[in-house]
């Protein structure tokens, strides 16, 4: 027999590092290893990964491995890590996220940057974000635009309670209006133009194979008819009705939708229409003027 058994009760327990080290040999990115046991150890991201290595000697209690245990497997399954811990950061807000909403993509601050550089001149800018989500643009405008007054919608009740929890969260005033586009903002007493309107909407083809990577997100959230097209042409059909004269439209869409993007606004009667890239330098973002008096 040996003398060097453990005591009792300390067998069973495992220690932070050899958590997450099956975590990695099972296959999960070492940091989304770290940020998921920090999460479940009630640790702010931030110093969660030098905490851990601090600490990776630590036994970590057998009901915590064994969520962990579970929110590994999620992770496996492909379910993206910002449902697990519940939260995304974007344009340096902190925005709670749930399976309603899709997750806020880094490529989308090009959008918001965008539209900041449009609105910033301006004495009261009047800027709409169609198709919401979790908010993640329109509160990110109303972050660095104060002044600015800010409408964002959505089709999705669900989605918009997300959205409006987030900018309540974060102080920030936005009018959440739902509905289908342009219709959330029809019927309001104060008809309203918008300077510049923004939107992430689907954009994916329905039959994209890309979508099975995709399937914990909402899926009318990502994709839009048979060339991922639809909500595209339904925004920009409507856009002159909602627009100041000289107010514009920018979309995110897919990297390989630029020219049809622009085809689309320039035959809607669309100036200065133009394209930009994203954070991996692929076309990403394509917008447009919309001009009364010529
Ligand atoms: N950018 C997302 C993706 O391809 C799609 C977002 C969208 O359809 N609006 O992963």
């Amino acid at each position: 027999m040996s003398a060097a058994r453990p005591p009792e009760g300390a067998r069973a327990a495992v220690t932070m590092a050899a958590a997450w080290a099956s975590a990695v040999q099972r296959g999960l990115e070492r940091l989304d290893a770290q940020l998921l046991l920090a999460h479940l150890l009630g640790l702010p991201a931030a110093r969660a990964r030098a905490w851990l290595l601090a600490h990776d000697t630590d036994p970590l209690a057998p009901a915590v491995a064994s969520r962990y245990a579970e929110l590994v497997e999620r992770r496996l399954d492909g379910v993206p890590l910002a449902y697990l811990v519940g939260e995304k950061e974007f344009y340096g807000l902190r925005l709670a996220v749930s399976p309603e909403v899709l997750v806020p993509r880094p490529d989308t601050e090009t959008l918001v940057a965008w539209a900041v550089e449009l609105a910033q001149p301006l004495p009261a800018p009047r800027l709409a974000d169609l198709g919401t989500g979790s908010g993640a643009i329109a509160l990110a405008l109303k972050h660095l635009l104060p002044h600015a007054e800010v409408t964002a919608t959505d089709l999705s009740p669900a989605a918009l309670a997300v959205a409006r929890g987030n900018g309540e969260r974060l102080g920030l005033p936005v009018r959440w209006r739902q509905g289908c586009w342009w219709e959330a903002l029809a019927g309001e007493a104060d008809e309203q133009h918008y300077d510049v309107v923004a939107s992430n909407p689907p954009y994916i083809a329905e039959r994209d194979p890309h979508l099975a990577a995709l399937r914990h997100e909402p899926l009318q959230a990502l994709a839009s008819g048979p060339l991922g097209l639809d909500a595209l042409r339904q925004i920009v059909a409507g856009a002159p009705d909602h627009l100041t004269d000289g107010g514009w439209l920018l979309f995110e869409h897919g990297h390989e939708q630029a020219d049809d993007v622009q085809a689309l606004l320039r035959k809607a009667g669309f100036v200065d229409v133009s394209t930009r890239v994203d954070l991996a330098g692929r076309p990403r973002c394509t917008g447009g003027r919309w001009q009364v008096s010529r």
